[in-house]
């Protein structure tokens, strides 16, 4: 579809460019009689009205996709969904990087389109690239699909100053993905980065506390427990953050909070041990 404001219409079964509802005589009458008057009604109809009629048929009925297109995405994800389950039987997947790379041809086309009108400073162009992606596989039952196209495109609105919409779009993901620890483990490490870009810290550390956490109890789900930091040093991370919030001096007592909690580290009580490593980083 060439116009992206193009609808399908469900009455005239086809594609239409909308338009603005009739003039309504009645109203213009109507609102002449009284002490309104008639010009109110005139700059609705020309500044105000919003283009959501069908230009055949002048109904409401739209909705985003024909049968013919919506068969036609149900496909591409089906098609995507058996490249992905042999890459998996094959061993191919690496759980940490999720299923990027494993689109259809039309869909990895779209993400280098964004990516090189992001790279040339249009962030708006490379936002409604990527929904054009979504389009197809938000739909999946499977939100892992979906997920490396939300996180681009959250990074994108971040980006470009839409800084709202991305926490928005955040919500939305965290909501969308309760259960798969992994995907947790990479929502709550974007969200780090954005505080850490916002200077805010404390909630970067917060955030990057989760989403360690998170990280290690997929590493224990995929019987990997020999790659679990136990001491928390391996990664810098967590005391470079506490040195910018100038809390350097009480990361070492939030270590080893961290560090007796990992003793059971599966039964680790997610809200109590972030709780309780906030409060004496905010002391
Ligand atoms: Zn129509």
């Amino acid at each position: 579809m060439g116009n992206d404001k193009m609808k399908y219409c469900n009455v005239c079964k086809k594609h239409v460019d909308p338009v603005k509802a009739d003039w309504n005589w009645k109203w213009f009458i109507l609102l002449t009689l009284t002490v309104v008057g008639w010009i109110p009604y005139v700059i609705y109809h020309v500044y105000f009205k919003k283009k959501n009629r069908c230009s055949i048929c002048q109904s409401d009925q739209f909705s985003k996709f024909s049968p013919e297109e919506r068969e036609q995405n149900r496909k591409r994800r089906e098609l995507r969904k058996a490249k992905r389950t042999e890459q998996m039987s094959a061993g191919k997947e690496d759980f940490i990087e999720g299923s990027m790379g494993t689109y259809d041809d039309e869909t990895e086309e779209l993400l280098k389109k964004a990516d090189i009108a992001f790279e040339e400073g249009n962030g708006n162009k490379a936002i409604k690239l990527i929904d054009k992606a979504l389009d197809v596989y938000e739909e999946d039952e499977d939100v892992t699909v979906a997920f490396p196209l939300y996180k681009k495109k959250a990074y994108y609105l971040y980006q470009s100053g839409r800084n709202d919409e991305a926490w928005e779009l955040y919500n939305t993901m965290y909501s969308k993905c309760d259960e798969k620890r992994i995907l947790l483990a990479q929502l709550f490490d974007e969200k780090r980065k954005m505080l850490e870009f916002e200077m805010k810290y404390l909630g970067a550390i917060r955030e990057a506390v989760m989403a360690k956490i998170y990280y290690d109890w997929t590493y224990l789900d995929k019987g990997r427990e020999d790659e679990v930091d136990y001491e928390w040093t391996e990664d810098e991370t967590f005391e470079e953050l506490a040195k910018k919030a100038e809390k350097e001096h009480r990361w070492e007592e939030a270590r080893e909070v961290l560090v007796e909690a990992y003793d059971d580290l599966e039964n680790l009580d997610f809200p109590v041990v972030n709780k309780k490593v906030h409060t004496l980083l905010r002391k």
